[in-house]
């Protein structure tokens, strides 16, 4: 299938490993020139590497700590050097510190805001303008199954992943007659090293092994595996396509059928 992606430019935003570096090399494959953003160069270096190397594409990175209003500046300066407008913009970071509400100290929510919602509003400004001059854009955001079911000691991501996904529904309205699509995708289990962290340091709270806490962990997903990032990667890739053109506005999960909800 012909995505009708070559020669188009993507942002990856979180894209030195998982999910984020998964999506970049995808894109790559169908012929997109990416800039890849994490916080350090070496990482960004290598995972640019790894990607021309597969795929023979112009790879271009930016360190930058999405974090940070200033650090944003000088991303959207340098892409802007590096590739002009932006076709396709993907959101994605870092998760956020787990901790349970009411433990969640005001200066973390503050934290959490700034790292997963107020990154998203300054880079889609920056860079939604120029896709509606072209009249096409494609704009993904990588939340969480988060924001269907909240998930136990993730305070901040359950809170604020909903509050991302809101805005993002409300701009898919706005940028809809410009033919610019948003959507987000909902990780269920995807083996990443977060998820490997995520793991070690629950087990390390029980008195389970790995194995036993694997298999209570599995049982509770209809296919009984975690997904691997290209998997993940592969729906992104559809939804960024020109097949994809009348798919906005939605939230589609991707985690082997975990999600209970029908809809
Ligand atoms: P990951 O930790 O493996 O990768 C995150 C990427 O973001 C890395 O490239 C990291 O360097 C970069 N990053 C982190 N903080 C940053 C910052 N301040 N500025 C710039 N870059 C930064 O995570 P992943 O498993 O690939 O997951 C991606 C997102 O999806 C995360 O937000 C995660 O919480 C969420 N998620 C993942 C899963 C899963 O199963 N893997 C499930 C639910 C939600």
């Amino acid at each position: 299938m012909d995505l009708g992606l070559n020669g188009k430019k993507a942002l990856v935003l979180g894209a030195s490993r998982g999910i984020g570096k998964a999506i970049a090399l995808e894109l790559a494959r169908e012929g997109v020139e990416p800039v890849l953003c994490a916080r350090q160069d070496a990482a960004l270096e290598a995972a640019a590497d790894d990607i021309r190397k597969e795929t023979g594409a112009r790879v271009h990175f930016k360190s930058c700590d999405l974090t940070l209003g200033t650090d944003r500046e000088n991303l959207i300066k340098s892409v802007n050097e590096q590739v002009g407008a932006v076709d396709i913009l993907i959101l994605n970071t870092g998760g956020p510190k787990p901790s349970s509400a009411m433990d969640t100290r005001l200066e973390e929510w503050e934290i959490g805001f700034h790292q997963l919602f107020q990154m998203i509003v300054h880079l889609n400004q920056a860079f939604v303008p120029k896709m509606v001059e072209k009249k096409w854009g494609r704009i993904i955001c990588v939340t969480s199954l988060s924001v269907i079911e909240p998930i136990a000691n993730l305070a901040i991501s359950n809170a604020m992943r909903s509050a991302v996904t809101a805005m993002l529904k409300t701009l898919s309205d706005e940028l809809a007659p410009h033919q610019i699509t948003v959507n987000c995708l909902a990780p269920g289990a995807i083996a990443t090293e977060r998820l490997e962290e995520l793991m070690e340091a629950r087990i390390s709270k029980t008195a389970q092994s790995k194995e036993e806490y694997l298999k209570h962990y599995l049982a509770a997903i209809p296919m009984a595996r975690m997904g691997n990032p290209e998997e993940f990667a592969a729906m992104a890739a559809f939804l960024c396509s020109q097949k994809a053109s009348y798919v906005t506005g939605s939230t589609i999960s991707i985690d082997g059928g975990k999600r209970r909800s029908t809809y």
